[in-house]
């Protein structure tokens, strides 16, 4: 017998990407089916995409199962990505169809291979020989036995497509058929390598020994940001590739993917396959198609692409390891980091987690035990951190409506009589955060969402930050009706844009934050003209504390240092932490040293003295002993319970249920608080209730979430969601 295959007629159990609960019967098509196949089903009167998962139950009416309708030309889907798919619902209570959406978001995987016509040298010489014709065969010669497309042929000779025509009919040219989706090209190890310092080369040697065990380990990669960490872990993709691996590399942001690839390029000669929200459907298919039948041998991309069908994964990289974008907020809630952890686990594949800043729990998981840790220490080329220093506000004479104090400005003019740049950052995107009327006092809201709307005035619009409404900019009070009272309150990139340009007149300014380009290409070609030296004062958001390189920068000036002090998130502490240590890691790339200003009101603070300190290690652990004590992650265990509605009274209701009848979490020693209007308790019209658990380590949470949400009758049109390990909490 032959292992997980079954004959025609034979029952199947097919997971189908349709909202349901469980597994559907039908018979194995004629040819039989493997386990895994990628299958075409009948239900009701649609066709859907399926995988064939396990034997069927036969439970049901025999006579009423319907025939798979065929086995789809894919790779089927190997067993350690169905036990992945599976462990990965389990940890973040998603619907098995949930999964299998995630695991096959390319378009036409249904469709039959696409074929083209292809061209390359054939066997006959031309009867007669022209210019023309000798470009097309020239081209052919050069590029020995590669073929091409009409449409590159004709334009690297030069000439029309009839020329490439002719020369088919005459036999000089042959014509194929060849399937649309092509494999990446091969990578070469050996292409680029750099010369490591010691310390690179020895992380780099670490984590070839540990690729070389061909078994699970995570690898925490810490280092300043220049301290050469891309370099050491490409070291990691090489070695991967030449055990004949596939090998994923992990970013937080698709702005950076551009400067990433070329990098790629540089080290291994050709560009990797890429994945993400910016690449064509056209490639996805193809990138989809070639990761699951081995023909792509690194993938770049965002969280997403761990759920590509990988034939042999043997290396995930997760840079810049601690950035909140990696948790997926909407759909299904799954932190990329913590799943590229599970799968690699599942493959005997090795992590390397890359951060200048580590997530306390990465930091965690090292003290524990079960993470090896690398250390760069100094930065390549150039030494150090930059010099830190707070600027007191509050001894500063800064006039109203206005947010850069005299000392920053000095520091800025020094640079610019230097010739050197300087970046002022503040996160807050937009011109102001509130638009006032002086009247009535009125702040003007988005209609959908408790939220402020923000000016942009670069769109000469007011936004909803949190559902991305917009409306023009009002010349009357919207609640008085009073006329040319309405004000702006508060700093935006856009505001300190003019505010800089009127104190330095000569310079050349500009304005760094993703929503002033109209596409990710756009927005790359300013950031490369920036550090090419075409700017002498960059404004920026957390844009820019993201790996982009500036060489010239050895100046960052912090607005708003208190920003995100405040506020009701337990990782509060640690994002300012992580985001002012990335700014400030921004100047003196090169051999200039660099220097970092923060302006504060609290100089005093814990978190602020910290930073200029540049004491990492007693932050840290004055941070994990406060979260120890109060049994929080990385020492406790999490869930959000977010209830929306758009009726108010049914979201406190059930709330309040939930909150009585909490025997299942109470088992496991859990506790729940709330129910409470969240933060932003009004989101596109829906009410919004939170309620939070929080449990020991080590026990079963999920199964007491499930056994406890499961008591509950929901109104139709009320949403529960259940977010496991939150990490916001708005
Ligand atoms: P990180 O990832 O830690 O921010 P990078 O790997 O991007 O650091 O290195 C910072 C810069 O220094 C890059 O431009 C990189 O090419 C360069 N660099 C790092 N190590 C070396 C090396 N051994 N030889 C040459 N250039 C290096
Ligand atoms: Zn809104």
């Amino acid at each position: 017998m032959n292992e997980g295959f079954f004959h025609e007629g034979e029952l199947v159990g097919v997971l189908t990407t349709q909202p349901l609960d469980r597994l559907l019967d039908y018979k194995a098509p004629e040819g039989g089916c493997h386990v895994g196949a990628f299958v075409e089903v009948p239900l009701g009167p649609r066709k859907v995409l399926g995988v064939v998962w396990r034997q069927g139950k036969g439970d049901y009416d025999r006579a009423k199962i319907r025939s798979v309708i065929r086995v789809l030309d894919v790779a089927p889907m190997r067993d350690e990505m169905r036990i992945f798919l599976s462990r990965a619902a389990e940890y973040t209570l998603t619907p098995m169809p949930a999964m299998l959406r995630l695991a096959t978001r390319a378009p036409g995987l249904g469709d039959p291979q696409s074929m083209r016509k292809i061209y390359r040298l054939g066997g006959q010489a031309p009867d007669r020989m022209t210019a023309a014709r000798e470009k097309v065969l020239g081209v052919l010669r050069d590029y020995g036995g590669l073929s091409f497309t009409l449409r590159e042929l004709a334009e690297m000779a030069d000439v029309g497509t009839s020329v490439v025509k002719g020369l088919v009919k005459l036999g000089a040219v042959a014509e194929e058929e060849a399937p649309r989706d092509t494999p990446y090209p091969r990578l070469d190890p050996d292409y680029g390598g750099k010369t490591l310092s010691d310390d690179q080369a020895a992380g780099a040697e670490a984590l070839r020994a540990a690729l070389r065990t061909d078994t699970y380990g995570t690898t925490l990669l810490k280092g300043v940001t220049g301290s050469g960490k891309t370099e050491v872990y490409l070291e990691a993709v090489a070695e991967c590739l030449r055990m004949g691996r596939q090998a994923l590399v992990l970013l937080p942001e698709i702005a950076l993917s551009g400067e990433f690839i070329n990098r790629v390029e540089a080290r291994f000669g050709m560009k990797p396959a890429e994945w993400h929200s910016g690449v064509t459907m056209t490639e996805r298919r193809r990138c989809w198609r070639m990761v699951g039948q081995g023909d792509a041998q690194l993938v770049v991309g965002a969280r997403s692409a761990l759920f590509l069908p990988y034939q042999n994964l043997g290396l995930i990289v997760v840079d810049e390891e601690h950035d909140t974008s990696y948790k997926q907020e909407d759909g299904v809630l799954y932190n990329a980091r913590d799943m590229a952890v599970l799968r690699a686990a599942i493959n005997g594949a090795q992590v390397v987690l890359a951060s200048a800043t580590p997530s306390l729990e990465s930091w965690a998981n090292v003290e524990a035990g079960k993470y090896q840790r690398l250390e760069l220490t100094s930065r390549f080329g150039a030494a150090v951190m930059p010099k830190m220093a707070a600027i007191d506000m509050r001894v500063e004479n800064v006039p109203g409506g206005k947010w850069v104090s005299p000392t920053l400005r000095a520091a800025i003019q020094t640079r610019l009589d230097r010739g050197e740049q300087s970046l002022v950052f503040l996160n807050r995107r937009g011109y102001a955060p509130i638009t006032l009327c002086r009247a009535c006092g009125h702040q003007i809201g988005c209609d959908d969402c408790d939220a402020r709307m923000v000016e942009h005035r670069f769109l000469k619009r007011l936004m909803c930050h949190q559902c991305g409404e917009t409306k023009p900019m009002p010349t009357v009070c919207p609640s008085c009706g009073a006329e040319d009272r309405l004000s702006a309150v508060g700093p935006g990139v856009e505001r300190m844009g003019e505010e800089i340009t009127a104190l330095f007149p000569k310079a050349r300014v500009a304005v760094l934050s993703s929503d002033l380009y109209g596409s990710a290409r756009a927005m790359k070609a300013h950031i490369e003209e920036i550090a090419d030296g075409g700017t002498d004062i960059i404004i920026g958001t957390q844009l820019v504390a993201k790996g982009h390189n500036f060489p010239l920068l050895t100046l960052v000036g912090v607005i708003d240092a208190d920003l995100g002090l405040q506020g009701s998130d337990l990782r509060a502490a640690e994002r300012t932490f992580q985001l002012m240590r990335q700014v400030a890691g921004r100047a003196g790339r090169a051999e200039i040293p660099g220097e970092a200003l923060l302006q504060t009101y609290q100089p005093e603070h814990a978190v602020i003295r910290a930073i200029l300190a540049g004491d990492e290690e007693s932050f840290w652990a004055a941070e994990a002993a406060e979260r120890k004590a109060a049994g929080v992650p990385p020492y406790g265990r999490m869930a959000g319970i977010i209830l929306s509605s758009p009726n108010v009274q049914e979201v406190f209701d059930l709330g309040g249920e939930m909150a009585r009848r909490d025997a299942p979490l109470r088992q496991i020693g859990a506790q729940v608080f709330g129910p409470a209007p969240a933060p932003i308790a009004r989101v596109r019209g829906r009410h919004r209730v939170r309620l939070l658990v929080k449990a020991d380590k080590g026990v079963p949470l999920q199964k007491a979430l499930s056994a406890w949400a499961g008591q509950f009758r929901l109104p139709t049109n009320l949403r529960l969601t259940i977010d496991i390990d939150p990490q916001s909490f708005y």
